[in-house]
């Protein structure tokens, strides 16, 4: 089905295809009529799949049509976007502004770590929709600088991710200032208990759309994986990137620790490396972040937090230095790499004792996951105590050596990795 068939308004449409979207994307197609139609929503998608539009695109044609009837004075919010991280809430008000460029709304991003007197400006000069976080939003209830009495429409973003996070009590604080009377629209990657919880709390009769979980959608991310020690790890990482000639690369890690000493060691190795987490500055965020988007940053070790819900136009490569302890969370990992139909390559470098995450992730994927051959001097012996050592070192040598690997021995056994191995991605050129 064409854009034009879902009912949106010629204004929505010229931005839609200056975007360069030449079709809606299922939960477009599936969401869209059910807002315009002003039901409440229940949506089951996940980031990557154009689930920004499919709310931002109906929430904008309701407002603009609103403002249309009542003129341009009335400039207190009629929506409001809930959002776990404010990265996310960055982008989603990105995306209302770009959608929204031929109509007169005002949206504005709100949340933490920056200055909250332009905040409070903003509101001041008037605002019709709202992406927040809730934290800096509630500071904004508690002070009295925003009126949230006229919200018309609610929508939660990632909100299983907003309940990981531990947002329920502001959630339900924010939503205890609203009117009861509204439209109101859930999007979750995963329908966990507390999750449906949140949802018979607040929607009324909703339509439920469903896109396929990226577990089974994800087909165009190359996945691989490389056994390797645990201190061989960042050596095998600048190998991979300088051999591989790899130029845009997301790295996971566990903690903002790991993250910072990560960059460090490969700018150790001579790579543009920075980490991007928690403790940074939002400053600092939006600042490395826009120099890894611009491609004037090589490597981006980012924790899965301050990730979640990055956006960045056909990522080649994400690269699990650690696994998630949480198996969903490989798949959000791999999310970013990819996207909207691009080619992109996940790789998971995976030490002896991360053995049993590997195991939980290919359960959730329904497969094994392809091994390359990991050259053998990036598995060392690990330092175990001599008598362990006697009864263990030559399984785990035989484990974690390749003889795993399906017979897939494709960078033969010594010497560097074969640029073949992982060579295969996309590339983007000039971009470097
Ligand atoms: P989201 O799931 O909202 O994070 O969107 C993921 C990516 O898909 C973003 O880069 C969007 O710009 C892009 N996108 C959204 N809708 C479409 C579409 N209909 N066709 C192509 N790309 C799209």
């Amino acid at each position: 089905m064409p854009f034009t068939k879902l009912g949106l308004a010629p204004e929505l449409l010229r931005a839609i295809e200056a975007e360069g979207y030449m079709k809606p994307t299922p939960i477009q197609t599936g969401a869209i009529p059910v807002v315009l139609a002003k039901k409440d929503l229940l949506a089951g998608a996940q980031t990557g799949t154009g689930k920004t539009a499919a709310f931002a695109l109906p929430v904008l044609q309701i407002l603009s049509r609103k403002a249309k009837q009542v003129g341009h004075s009335v400039r207190v919010p009629s929506a409001l976007v809930l959002a776990p991280t404010r990265e996310l809430a960055a982008q989603v008000c990105d995306s209302f502004v770009s959608y929204g460029k031929h109509l007169s709304l005002n949206s504005v991003p709100i949340f933490g770590g920056v200055s909250i007197n332009p905040q409070i400006k903003q509101f001041r000069k008037g605002v019709d929709i709202v992406v927040a976080t809730p934290g800096r939003l509630l500071d904004h209830l508690n002070q009295g600088t925003v009126n949230l009495k006229h919200i018309e429409i609610l929508i939660l973003d990632e909100a299983d991710r907003m309940l990981d996070m531990g947002f329920i009590r502001d959630i339900r604080k924010i939503m205890s200032r609203l009117p009861k009377k509204r439209q109101n629209l859930l999007f979750s990657a995963t329908y966990t208990d507390d999750v449906r919880k949140l949802a018979d709390d607040i929607l009324n009769k909703p339509s439920i759309v469903e896109v396929a979980r990226r577990s089974t959608a994800a087909e165009s991310v190359m996945q691989k994986v490389y056994y390797c020690d645990k201190t061989a790890k960042k050596e095998l990482l600048a190998d991979l990137i300088e051999e591989g000639e790899w130029y845009q690369v997301l790295v996971f890690a566990r903690t903002k620790h790991g993250s910072d000493r990560l960059a460090k060691q490969l700018r150790g190795f001579g790579i543009e490396a920075d980490a991007i987490h928690g403790n940074k500055s939002q400053g600092a965020r939006t600042r490395t972040l826009g120099a890894f988007k611009s491609g004037d940053l090589r490597v981006l070790v980012a924790t899965d937090i301050a990730a979640r819900g990055i956006d960045i136009e056909n990522l080649p490569y994400v690269l699990n230095y650690e696994l998630p302890n949480v198996a969903e969370d490989y798949v959000h990992r791999i999310g970013r790499t990819g996207r909207a139909g691009e080619e992109g390559v996940a790789i998971s470098l995976v030490a002896p004792e991360e053995r049993k995450s590997l195991k939980g992730i290919e359960k959730l994927l329904q497969k094994s996951l392809e091994v390359e051959q990991t050259p053998a001097h990036y598995n060392r012996e690990p330092a175990i105590p001599e008598k362990k050592k006697q009864s263990t070192s030559r399984s785990r040598r035989n484990h974690y050596r390749g003889s795993e690997n399906g017979g897939k021995q494709r960078n033969g056994n010594t010497g560097a990795p074969s640029k073949n191995g992982y060579r295969g991605g996309p590339r983007k050129s000039g971009n470097r």
